[in-house]
């Protein structure tokens, strides 16, 4: 099997300047991310080497390392997608259609979604999925939880569309302590079109 890869930004780490500082978006990609897809990659080797000598009681130690960093790798490939320096703005379409029917209009959607974000007690994500049938919602996750674990690991599922990360390490060297900025500065930044593809697939 092949081990995960760092996925490429498609735009420069200091593109979303002023809203999110390039020294932010180089540490948080080439540093953060890059941690998660490694310790995946070496929990499911170790898990090799554990199955290999019937180490059933490591097993269940990497299972946890590997949901962890696995969750730390996804959620930060939709991240990335999620935002680009043509960003901002709003949904059109059928996403938009989708959020009025969910939420009432966008803008409290948007008051909702930044409550969930400004609510997440210490580290996690505010997510906006897509349900099984179709509507849109609103939830946040602890630490690398997604979505895709499912309601009874994440309390939060859907196919994620739209993630914040607020943990500190997203925004502490531009906003310190005040998440609310950060959370108000990244609707500058929200790459709808790539929402929406997400919304549509
Ligand atoms: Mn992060």
């Amino acid at each position: 099997m092949a081990d995960y890869t760092l996925p490429d930004l498609t735009y420069d780490y200091g593109a979303l300047d002023p809203h999110i500082a390039g020294e932010i978006m180089e540490l948080h990609h080439s540093k953060h991310h890059a941690a998660y897809v490694a310790g995946a990659n070496t929990a499911l080797e170790k898990m090799a080497g554990a199955r290999d000598s019937g180490d059933f009681g490591a097993i269940a130690g990497l299972e946890k390392a590997l949901a962890f960093n696995l969750g730390g790798h996804t959620n930060h490939s939709v991240f990335w997608t999620n935002m680009s320096p043509d960003g901002g703005d709003k949904p059109t379409g059928e996403l938009a259609a989708a959020i009025d029917a969910a939420f009432g209009s966008f803008d409290k959607f948007k008051e909702e979604f930044a409550n969930a974000a400004a609510t997440r007690f210490g580290s996690g994500w505010a997510w906006l999925v897509k349900k099984d049938d179709g509507s849109v919602a609103v939830c946040s996750t602890a630490n690398q939880d997604s979505p895709c674990m499912g309601e009874a690991v994440a309390g939060c599922s859907g196919k994620p569309l739209l993630g914040l990360d607020v943990w500190e390490h997203a925004y502490y060297l531009n906003y310190q302590n005040r998440r609310p900025d950060y959370i108000a500065a990244f609707w500058n930044v929200v790459n709808w079109d790539a929402v929406a593809e997400r919304f549509a697939a």
